[in-house]
């Protein structure tokens, strides 16, 4: 018997994020006082430390930052290889996900990619993201 990927941490600010996941919405945090993105929710926003914040749906379309091809896993529910990627959203954040549905050895820096949901368990949906078609 192995191990089991972790689930996330769904208290705190991230509650809002894994149940909006849950339901296959993929959100962010948004400053309402500068407009700013940011990616994951922090109580006070990077850009110009207002409190006052939100989550919005975020686009849910980017490009590949970085990505590392992984050949061994420790869980025994994560088949590999599997591909860890850095993610950067429409609104400029970043967000580390999986690159999934593609063969590694296809993806390269900088392409379109799309979001969508991965069932993990206990009803927990994991935002991971596949090539996106060509427009
Ligand atoms: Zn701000």
């Amino acid at each position: 018997m192995g191990l089991e990927r972790p689930l996330p941490e769904t208290n705190g600010l991230a509650d809002t994020f894994w149940k909006a996941a849950g339901e296959e919405t993929l959100l962010i945090q948004k400053c309402r006082t500068c407009q700013h993105h940011q990616h994951y929710a922090r109580p006070l926003c990077l850009r110009c430390e207002s409190s006052d914040l939100e989550m919005v749906p975020a686009s849910g379309t980017g490009v590949v930052a970085s990505y590392t091809v992984i050949h061994r896993s420790p869980y025994t529910d994560i088949t590999t290889p599997y591909v860890l990627a850095l993610i950067r959203l429409e609104e400029g954040v970043t967000m580390l996900s999986h690159i999934v549905e593609t063969d590694p050895s296809s993806i390269t820096c900088d392409m379109r990619v799309a979001v969508k949901f991965a069932p993990l368990r206990d009803g927990v949906k994991l935002p991971v993201f596949v090539p996106a078609s060509e427009v």
